[in-house]
């Protein structure tokens, strides 16, 4: 990669950040489009977040993601948070406007619908209830992601139940649109009767860590199954499913399709999701 004065600067700040897969999705579009760009991995330390967001536009930088662990740090700092990733309590995506002003979007959730609708477009919002497991960060924009998408019920699981009635209290809404029903996590077999798609949203089944324990013995066969975690990209979650029937939708696809709307502003197009981006990725 070599790098003019012209050239558009953005980058993913994480900590650790060397194990993050945004590098090498926006340096393929980047190739792609021959767009003069790049994208780099800031390692950023948690204490030095705020400061590290300052200096974008300092840098000349025009935007950046963040990850983990400064998605509620930087919707602290920015200043302006578009009312979505206010909705969800993060920020995974800056954009530094025309004034070096910063502002802070949210797109996990529309990355989690866009791959659904790549993955499973004849899935319907309207179809049943969703069942979701797990309340942390990435729980909360797929359940604003149903709410917005129109899935009248949502029913929560979480291990902690504190965690799951919090997010209930900040994202629950009167009517029926959207209904959050919480849920324990001994309960998580009996809830999926009657569910149209089950999302695990838990860090379980990712690869070196503990499985997700689950029977889906009482999950309609018609119902859509989701995981969040890609590493495996086959999760145990999404074998069983699949070996009983179920459809399926890996979550790399919400990876990457989260990254569009950052890569839109800084670079100046809407990219692809293609099967040479995921094999790239994958690679
Ligand atoms: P958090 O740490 O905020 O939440 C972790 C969740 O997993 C909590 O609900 C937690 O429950 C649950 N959990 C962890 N260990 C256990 C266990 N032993 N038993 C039961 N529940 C458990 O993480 P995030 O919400 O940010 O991310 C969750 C997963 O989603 C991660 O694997 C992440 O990589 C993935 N992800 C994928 C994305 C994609 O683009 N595909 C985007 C964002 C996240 P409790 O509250 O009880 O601790």
């Amino acid at each position: 990669m070599s790098a003019e004065a012209s050239t558009r600067l953005a980058g993913v700040m994480g900590w650790p950040v060397a194990h993050s897969l945004s590098p090498r999705l926006h340096g393929f579009w980047l190739k792609s489009y021959g767009i003069d760009g790049a994208y780099l991995p800031l390692a950023v330390r948690p204490e030095n977040i705020a400061g590290a967001l300052r200096a974008l536009p300092l840098l000349g930088f025009r935007g950046a993601n963040v990850t983990l662990p400064h998605k509620e740090a930087t919707l602290r700092t920015v200043d302006w948070v578009e009312p979505l990733a206010r909705r969800i309590g993060a920020v995974n995506t800056v954009i530094v406007g025309d004034d070096g002003s910063l502002e802070g979007r949210n797109t996990d959730a529309f990355g989690f619908m866009e791959n659904l609708r790549q993955g499973a477009p004849e899935w319907r919002a309207d179809a049943g209830p969703a069942v979701v497991l797990g309340a942390g960060g990435a729980a909360r924009a797929v359940v604003v992601a149903l709410q917005d998408a129109g899935v009248p019920l949502i029913c929560v699981v979480n291990r902690d139940r504190a965690r799951t009635e919090a997010l209930a209290a900040d994202l629950g809404r009167d009517g029926a649109v959207g209904r959050i029903a919480v849920e324990p996590w001994q309960s998580r077999d009996e809830v999926l009767a009657d569910a149209a798609l089950l999302v695990n949203s838990t860090s379980l089944g990712l690869a070196g860590g503990p499985e997700l324990e689950i029977a889906l013995d009482a999950l309609p066969k018609a119902a859509l199954v989701t995981d969040l975690v890609y590493r495996p990209l086959e999760t145990g979650l999404l074998k069983a499913a699949k070996a009983r029937g179920n459809r399926t939708v890996d979550g790399l696809g919400m990876l990457l399709h989260q990254a569009r709307p950052g890569f839109a502003a800084w670079f100046g197009r809407d990219p692809e999701v293609t099967p040479e981006l995921r094999a790239a990725v994958l690679a």
